[in-house]
Parts: structure tokens; C-alpha cells; sequence
């Protein structure tokens, strides 16, 4: 008997695992539920295509139902919402969203593919007009419409995640003045603050204000125009509101069908994507899985681990055997001329699930700095102090950022260590990298932190020392002191220098040596350690201090005097 396989949920994870059912078996019975009017559109696409980057609608059009139902032959059904499963009999019913009629189809197997749905908090005023959020084709188109006749002269962003940022710079794209509202104290949750300082202070520079640190109370209308009332009291004026706080799992039908649900709403899933029924699968963003580094329970709003568990949940539907082996969290956005981009575990989720790591920052060039165009990429790598097996990593730069967060994403998976980063040969001509890869960096810093080759202090650790006790030495030249400023307090000595001003260096007291980015400090360190005087180099060097400074200030006042105290 060919299998009956019903899929609810027509985009990333459904499309995928309905095309995968087909090839691996010509003869089961394939259906496919949307509720909506499209099958596999390109969601990650349409802020470009409000911003008018993506010019045609029909590109967002991965795949049309047609083509679908021609290449596949798989029985497409849109406008049709999946309202209830019965376990027992093996049935769904099934609404039509024009008519309003319902049916029952029976079933072999189940993939939910449902989503994820924008968080909509109660604030009062949430339901008047001008106040959008972003999922689907159709709200795309109103905000486009709304963008393209009324011409606003300003929005409010709310929730700086990848959406939210993705929005506010298509909106500046369309001459619409754009602030950000962001409840946390940064924007873009999977950085570490220090890393998203970079981002705050590129928005800046690209005319994008930030209220951090404040969600909303209210909306509110004056006239034609909206106001947004944040928790600080704030009121801001606006022509039109995004709401990009988040997503929570379309869990309903899974719950009320009976199947398990995580703490924070996922539908529960094994590795295999089997949800607590043996005959219903689940994939996407609507199911609890398992974070490939801490082993923990985690959700992911993304589209890479959506289609690959669609394909991973077909397989096992229909057989064979597959295993989703657990989520990095790879993501990367565009920031204007920025990337910023993340994978695996940050320093703050692994300290508030008392995991221990260490962690080393390095700025090195995007590619050779004798050819033109090189810009700086800053690299967080997070990793394990016992085995150097590599836990998270952060990027931020102009040129190249998706490539080597693309390395070190592969290398957690392969779970290699820092040790291998040193190693790995990777392809180099001036205009793409140096001889020495900025990941290759990476991994020299983090084995030198590893083999006691170099001791570091990081920058939030800076407000913790005893001020008597501990001096900064700036390695930097005198021009880069004037131009990008200083530490207040540190004491300044040019890395040609240090050997000759030894004398005067007190052993008794303890030493920080920094540079601009922290190749200078340390082979300063390496100087003051074999003379017998105590250092520890600031890791990330100035740069790294110079993006956190606005944190460091307001969780210890005193820091960047604290030498001249
Ligand atoms: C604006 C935007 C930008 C994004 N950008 C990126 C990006 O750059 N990179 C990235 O990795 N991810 C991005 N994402 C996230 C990515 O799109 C999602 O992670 C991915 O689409 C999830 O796939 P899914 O199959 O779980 O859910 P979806 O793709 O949301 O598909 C779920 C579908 O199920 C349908 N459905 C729900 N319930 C039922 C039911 N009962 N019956 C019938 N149909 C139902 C819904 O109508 C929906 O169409 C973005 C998302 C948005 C909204």
C-alpha cells in the first residue's frame, strides 16, 4: 500500500519536505496544506523587496503551485488551514479559507511545518492602523503600499533582531527616517554586547536612532500620525510602526492534538524530527530541538535548519533513516556595508548555563593589506579551556564575513578545536585573504591563550581590578593615540620602546599591555613575562574596548579614569 503522507505548512520546511517525500517515493500519496496563497515564497527576502532591492514580486516566487504540482505531482491545496488532527481515527480537518467548508482527510504520516508567528505583545493601542508586521507575501504588500503611497517621513522599528534591523535599513533605503526600539541593551540577541556595540554604532552612522534598552508601553494617534510611548517615557512620532519582537511557534494544532510541547513552545521532537506520535513529524520553527553545543533544549527561526529537517523528517517518514544531529544558530545579516554573523554558542549563553570557556578576539584584514580595498573583520571566538574544542563564534566586518563564519560553523559541527584552526589551509590571493587566514589568526590567539603563551583580560573584566595595583600600557604610536583615541590613565609606551623603559616598570604591580587590535600587546607581553614583570594583554586590544566602552561606562563609571584616580 502506497503511504499516505499529508504535509501541513506549504514554505520553508513543508515545500522541502514534500519535495524530498517525492523523490524518495514515486508511488505514496503526497498533500500538501497552505493556508496561505503561496507555497515556497522567499520570506527571508521581503524586506529587500519592500526596500525595493528585490524588484519584482513574482522573485519571491520560489516555486508556484503549478510547478509544484507538474515536477512532483504532489497534491498542492492552498487556502487550506489544517484545523484539527484526530490521532485516533488518523484524520485531519481541514478548513477551506475562501469557502469555509471543512473536510476530513485520513492519513498515514504527518509532517507539521507550521511556522513561527510574530510576537504581538498587548500594548494598548496595538490594534490601530499603520502598525505592521512582516511573515508573508501580503504583509509585505502593506507595507510596501503603505511605503509607496503614503511616503512616510518616519517609522519606528520595534525588536532590533535580523528582521527588525533588515527592515530599518530597507526603510532607510526608501528615505524613511527610521528608529529602532529595542528592549534589550543591544540589538541582534545571539552577539554578545561588545559585538553588537559595532552594529549600534554603524546604525548610527547610517542615520538610524536606537532606543536600547526600552521596549514600548502604547501606541497612540495624533492626527494621521503614530505615536510610540516607550517604557523610559519617550514618546516618538512616527508615520508607521514594525513590530519585529519575535517569533513564537505555531504549536495549536500540535497541542491540541495531544502531542508533547517544550517549556517555551516547540513542539517536541526527537532526533529524527518524530514528534511524541510515532506517525506525526515536525520541523521548522515551530519545534523544540536540541542546541548542538550546550545540548540543551533551543528553538531556531531559521530557514537553513527548516529545510534541512523537512528533508530529514521525509526520510524518516518514509523509512529511511535520518537524524538532525541539533542546531549552531548560523545566521548572518546585512547591516548596510556591515555583516554581522553568528554561530553556535555565545560567551553569555554559556555563562548562564555555567558552561566554561574562554574566549579570544582578533581584527585582522579581510584580505592582503598591499592589495586595495582591505577592511578590518573582528572575530570573537568562544571555545572550551580544557580540550580547545571551538563553542561559538562572532563576526563583523565589511568583506569576507560569510565565508569564515561559514568555516567556523563547519569546524564546530566537525567539532574541531582551535588547534585545527591553526591548521587549516585555507585558499589565499591578495584580494581575498592573506597567508595567514583571519581564521588562522583566530586560532593562533586562542592556542597562545591555551598554552600560557600569552595571559588576557577582557574588557568587562576591566572595572573588577584594583586600581593600585594594576597599570595599562597603550603600545600604540603617538599618531594613533591622537586619531582614535585613548584610555585615560593608561600609560604610553610604543611597542619599540617597551624593552628600554623596562627599568622603569615597577614588578611589584601588575601590567595590561594594549594595542590597536592586539598582535603589538602581544609581543608585548611576551617581552614583560620573560622580564619577569607581570602582564596580562587586553584581548581585542582597543578596538574591542572602543565598540563596549558605552557598557563598561555605565556598569562602572570610573573605568576609563580609573589610572588617574
Ligand atoms: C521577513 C523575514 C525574513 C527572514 N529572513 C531570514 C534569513 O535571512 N535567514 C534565515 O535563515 N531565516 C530567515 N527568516 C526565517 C525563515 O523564513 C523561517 O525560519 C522559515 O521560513 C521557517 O520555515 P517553516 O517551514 O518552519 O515555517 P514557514 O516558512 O513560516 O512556513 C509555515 C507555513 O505554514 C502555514 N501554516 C501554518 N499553520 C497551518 C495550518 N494549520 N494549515 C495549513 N497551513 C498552515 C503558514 O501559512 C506558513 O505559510 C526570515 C523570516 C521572515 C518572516
Amino acid at each position: 500500500m502506497a503511504t499516505k503522507l499529508l504535509i501541513i505548512g506549504g514554505v520553508a520546511g513543508g515545500a522541502t519536505a514534500a519535495a524530498r517525500a517525492r523523490r524518495l517515493d514515486e508511488h505514496a500519496q503526497i498533500i500538501l496544506f497552505e493556508r496561505g496563497e503561496h507555497i515556497s515564497f522567499a520570506n527571508c527576502g521581503l524586506p529587500y523587496y519592500i526596500g525595493e532591492v528585490i524588484k519584482k514580486r513574482e522573485d519571491l516566487l520560489v516555486t508556484t503551485v503549478e510547478k509544484f504540482r507538474d515536477r512532483y505531482n504532489i497534491d498542492v491545496r492552498i487556502f487550506s488551514e489544517v484545523i484539527a488532527i484526530n490521532i485516533k481515527n488518523k484524520q485531519v480537518k481541514v478548513k477551506n479559507i475562501k469557502t469555509g467548508e471543512t473536510y476530513k482527510e485520513s492519513y498515514d504520516k504527518i509532517i507539521l511545518s507550521p511556522g513561527a508567528e510574530p510576537v504581538k505583545p498587548p500594548f494598548k493601542g496595538i490594534e490601530l492602523d499603520n502598525i505592521f508586521n512582516l511573515r508573508t507575501i501580503p504583509d509585505s504588500d502593506l507595507i510596501k503600499a503603505h511605503v509607496d503611497t503614503k511616503r512616510p517621513e518616519s517609522a519606528v522599528v520595534v525588536g532590533g533582531g535580523f528582521i527588525g534591523l533588515e527592515m530599518a535599513e530597507n526603510l532607510v533605503h526608501r528615505g524613511v527616517k527610521t528608529t529602532i526600539v529595542e528592549m534589550l541593551d543591544q540589538v541582534m540577541a545571539p552577539l554578545d554586547y561588545e559585538m553588537a556595540a559595532i552594529v549600534h554604532a554603524h546604525l548610527k552612522k547610517n542615520g538610524i536612532m536606537c532606543e536600547l534598552g526600552n521596549g514600548v508601553e502604547s501606541f497612540s494617534k495624533k492626527g494621521d500620525r503614530t505615536i510610540v510611548v516607550t517604557n523610559k517615557g519617550h514618546s516618538i512620532e512616527c508615520d508607521m510602526v514594525i513590530l519585529a519582537i519575535g517569533v513564537k511557534p505555531e504549536n495549536r494544532l500540535a497541542r491540541e492534538a495531544g502531542l508533547k510541547i517544550g517549556k517555551r513552545g516547540g513542539i517536541k521532537v526527537d532526533a529524527t524530527m518524530r514528534t511524541s506520535n510515532p506517525n506525526i513529524y515536525a520541523v521548522g520553527d515551530a519545534v523544540e530541538v536540541k542546541d548542538f553545543v550546550t545540548g540543551l533544549p533551543t528553538m531556531t527561526a531559521l530557514a537553513g535548519p527548516a529545510n534541512k529537517q523537512g528533508r530529514i523528517a521525509a526520510d524518516n517518514a518514509l523509512g529511511r533513516k535520518s537524524m538532525f544531529r541539533g542546531t549552531l544558530g548560523s545566521a548572518v545579516v546585512k547591516v548596510f556595508d556591515l555583516t554581522v554573523a553568528s554561530t553556535g554558542a555565545s560567551e553569555k549563553v554559556l555563562k548562564r548555563n555555567n558552561i566554561p570557556y574562554l574566549v579570544s578576539y582578533t581584527h585582522s584584514g579581510s584580505h592582503a593589506s598591499y592589495y586595495p580595498g582591505a577592511t578590518i573583520m573582528s572575530i570573537k571566538l568562544v571555545f572550551s579551556p580544557s580540550s580547545g574544542k571551538i563553542l561559538g563564534a562572532q563576526i563583523i566586518g565589511m568583506e569576507g564575513v560569510d565565508k569564515r563564519i561559514d568555516v567556523l560553523a563547519t569546524a564546530i559541527h566537525g567539532a574541531m578545536t582551535v588547534y585545527d584552526l591553526e591548521e587549516l589551509e585555507l585558499a589565499y590571493a591578495p584580494p581575498y585573504s592573506s597567508a595567514k587566514d583571519p581564521i588562522n589568526i583566530a586560532g593562533f590567539v586562542a592556542t597562545n591563550i591555551l598554552k600560557g603563551d600569552i595571559e588576557t583580560i577582557n574588557w568587562d573584566d576591566l572595572g573588577d581590578l584594583n586600581r593600585n595595583q594594576t597599570i595599562l600600557i597603550d603600545l600604540r604610536n603617538k599618531d594613533e593615540l591622537d586619531t582614535a583615541g585613548v584610555i585615560e590613565g593608561a600609560l604610553h609606551i610604543p611597542l619599540n620602546e617597551l624593552r628600554q623603559k623596562l627599568p622603569e616598570l615597577d614588578k611589584e604591580k601588575d601590567y595590561i599591555p594594549f594595542c590597536a587590535v592586539g598582535l603589538r600587546a602581544y609581543i608585548g607581553h611576551r617581552i614583560l613575562v620573560q622580564n619577569g614583570i607581570q602582564s596580562k594583554s587586553l584581548s581585542g586590544g582597543y578596538k574591542t574596548y572602543l565598540g563596549a566602552k558605552e557598557k563598561i561606562m555605565e556598569e562602572s563609571p570610573h573605568t576609563h579614569i580609573w589610572l588617574g584616580e
